[in-house]
């Protein structure tokens, strides 16, 4: 092994003389084996000889290099004892003496047992090679390794492998950045972010109780769209009800950060979730209540083409839908079961469906080829769309043949982020009725898509008029659903068509609702999803449980985690960004100023309170989200602002009414008790 690292010249064997004695016997030309100072043998071939001054020079190649050195004779023949018996050592017969210590020379076996049993003989001359280490004498092999060897090759396995990987890791990256991901340093931070977040718990600060409002997140998968363009997934669900969203933002310097924001709902599925799991935590706790005559709603909201139409009305492949996989006919399939019950069957009843659509704020009959309908209140205030077709079903058939009649009806337009988007609401209805009587009824409706006043920029004017009358519904549809949750008294429902058409739904003690709020993975969407989980928010505004060990999510200064835990355990926060806490305090001082105003207002009905303290919000509560710097849309907030004056309008009316009444009533009360005056006078003026 170690002759093969370190050769001696080729000797020039042709040139042998006879060997002499004792000087004699060494010549020019012949093999032989060298001590080194380091103490390692080997060959060497002599290249000169001083007789006279008794030293040879000696010659061999090292790691290709030529080097030579000179030997005095005395240590030659020491080495060498076999040119003492004047044999001319040959290179092959002396390959194994090279390497054997002077004692054992002349003995080749004995030399290579030898060899075996001191370690520093397996080291090449420069002392690094991993060959060398490794005896190549199938006899070695078989001696066992000191534990420290183990130890060692074990380290320098894992070295290798750690190695191996970080080079394929590099080589991956350089591929990325290679194929031009312009995400790809985003991508990464994401990836980091969702590494960290993996053995933590993030859940809700409340208890998931039966609640009348329920608010859930569905996040679809990348689409091959979003896929070819390398879109990456903004979005991560670390729990079953918390969604964070990872914002990417640029620094003045132009290096690029993560903004993460959580929020908290009472579900959250993410992109594996199937309409059949969304299905059982959302509209499926509802449907008994139709049956104790209860108004049940679930509304589809989200961007378009976030998959609303997927979740309500089953599954796309290519342009169809499979209707059978969509929350209409799962409803249908438990109304049915249910019908058939022992509880239930008894009552009676027969189930109907509707189908409509509200689209530019007016109501169109999809089993009836899209004719226009009247929306009237009538002396009861009961809002009824006349002449809206009611067809009876008998089975869960029957439904998905109305839901197919009425898609195919659905008026869709298009937008910049999907080219099939609806831009009308659609309202699926399943009504139980007895003896020709409502007893139930459960809306299910596919919202128009909301969007961003950017995107409807470029757009024409009757998309821009289409938009804003959506994004008006939307609010008008979010006031009344909170008014419901809050067991407000005043429900904003005239705000829109959408909630005049639905006040069942919003009014009495048996209306529960739930809305899934259906987001876009897409980085690209990014600002629509945060628009989208905004809402949502609002809707029904849960909390979310930060205990110390969920604080390292928030990348804040060292002080911020105690100002966290101690707001949490205070205070409840509805939602909660990085480094920014909304403290509900401006609230506790609203509720003193309005109990201050209770006092005064003790004359008037206790509905004027509840509007007075409605109306003392101030409007900056309504768009809170447009305040803190959150939607630059101006359509949106023209919207939201019409929306409040609406509400604000009609209470304010409401007041000035009663205000008018009450001083009626004391100017009233001051002359009678002036004419009582005047009487008593006179009669005592008389008595006088
Ligand atoms: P919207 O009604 O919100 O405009 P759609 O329901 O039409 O959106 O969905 C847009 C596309 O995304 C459809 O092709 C649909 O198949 C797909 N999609 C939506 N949600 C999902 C999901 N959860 N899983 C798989 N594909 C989905
Ligand atoms: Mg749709």
């Amino acid at each position: 092994m170690a002759s093969q690292l370190c050769l001696p010249v080729a000797p020039r064997l042709t040139n042998l003389k006879p060997l002499m004695p004792q000087a004699g016997d060494v010549q020019v030309g012949i093999c032989v084996a060298i001590q080194r100072s380091d103490g390692r043998i080997h060959l060497a071939v002599v290249t000169e000889i001083k007789r006279e001054n008794a030293w040879v020079t000696v010659e061999w190649v090292e790691k290709g290099v030529k080097k030579g050195k000179k030997v005095d004779l005395e240590t030659i023949f020491l080495l060498n004892p076999a040119l003492a018996s004047a044999q001319h050592p040959t290179p092959s017969s002396l390959l194994p003496l090279s390497l054997a210590p002077p004692s054992a020379i002349g003995d080749q076996c004995t030399a290579t047992r030898w060899i075996a049993t001191i370690p520093q003989k397996n080291e090449t001359p420069s002392g690094d090679s991993p060959a060398l280490r490794v005896p190549s004498n199938p006899c070695l092999m078989k001696r066992k390794k000191s534990p420290c060897l183990q130890e060692i090759e074990k380290l320098q396995k894992q070295r290798e492998k750690r190695r191996r990987l970080q080079l394929q890791i590099r080589a991956q990256r350089a591929l990325n950045v290679n194929t031009g991901n312009p995400n790809y340093e985003i991508m990464h931070m994401i990836e980091e972010y969702r590494r960290h977040l993996d053995g933590s718990k993030v859940s809700s600060l409340e208890p998931r109780e039966d609640h009348r409002i329920c608010v859930c997140v569905r996040k679809r998968p990348l689409n091959q769209r979003e896929t070819t363009m390398k879109d990456l997934d903004i979005i991560t669900i670390p729990s079953d009800n918390v969604v964070m969203v990872h914002e990417s933002k640029q620094k003045v310097d132009l290096t690029r950060y993560l903004e993460n924001q959580t929020f908290c709902f009472d579900h959250a599925f993410d992109d594996t979730a199937s309409n059949e799991l969304v299905y059982q935590f959302t509209a499926q706790p509802l449907v008994e209540s139709i049956f104790r005559k209860g108004m049940a709603t679930c509304f589809a909201y989200g961007q378009t083409g976030s998959g609303k139409t997927h979740t309500m009305g089953g599954a796309f492949s290519g342009r169809d839908q499979d209707c059978s996989k969509g929350i209409y006919a799962l409803v249908a399939r438990d109304v049915f079961l249910l019908l058939q019950t022992a509880a239930y069957e008894k009552l009676g009843l027969k189930v109907y469906g509707t189908f409509f659509e509200i689209y530019g704020g007016k109501v169109y009959d999809l089993l009836n080829l899209k004719k226009k309908l009247q929306v009237l209140e009538d002396g009861n205030q009961q809002v009824q769309v006349v002449g809206l077709q009611e067809q009876e079903v008998c089975c869960v058939e029957d439904v998905l043949n109305l839901v197919e009649l009425g898609n195919s009806c659905r008026t869709s337009g298009q937008t910049s982020v999907n080219a099939h988007s609806s831009r009308s609401h659609a309202v699926f209805q399943i009504i139980l009725k007895s003896g020709g009587k409502l007893h139930g009824k459960f809306s299910l409706v596919d919202l128009a898509g909301n969007e961003r006043g950017a995107d409807t920029a470029k757009a024409n004017r009757k998309r821009q008029l289409e938009g804003a009358e959506i994004n008006k519904s939307l609010l008008a549809l979010k006031e009344c659903i909170r008014a419901l949750g809050q067991n407000k008294s005043h429900t904003p429902f005239r705000a829109s068509k959408l909630t005049q058409v639905l006040r069942d739904s919003f009014i009495g003690q048996n209306s529960s609702t739930c809305m899934i709020a259906t987001i876009s993975p897409g980085m690209a969407s990014c600002e629509n999803t945060l628009n989208t989980l905004r809402y949502a928010n609002r809707v029904k505004e849960l909390t979310l449980d930060l205990r110390p060990h969920h604080l390292c999510f928030y990348p804040v200064g060292p002080e911020v985690p105690r100002m966290l835990e101690t707001h949490v355990r205070n205070s409840k926060t509805s939602l909660q960004r990085d480094g920014v806490i909304k403290i509900p305090c401006i609230q506790s001082e609203e509720e003193e100023q309005a109990k201050h105003t209770e006092t005064l207002f003790t004359p008037l009905g206790e509905d004027t309170r509840t509007s007075w303290r409605e109306s003392r919000q101030p409007p900056g509560t309504n768009i809170q989200e447009t305040a803190g710097g959150v939607n630059y849309d101006v359509d949106f907030c023209i919207a939201q602002l019409l929306s409040i004056l609406d509400q604000k309008i009609g209470i304010l009316t409401e007041i000035q009414k009663k205000l008018k009444l009450l001083q009626a009533d004391l100017q009233k009360k001051t002359q009678c008790s002036g004419a009582n005056g005047k009487r008593s006078d006179l009669q005592s003026n008389g008595k006088r």
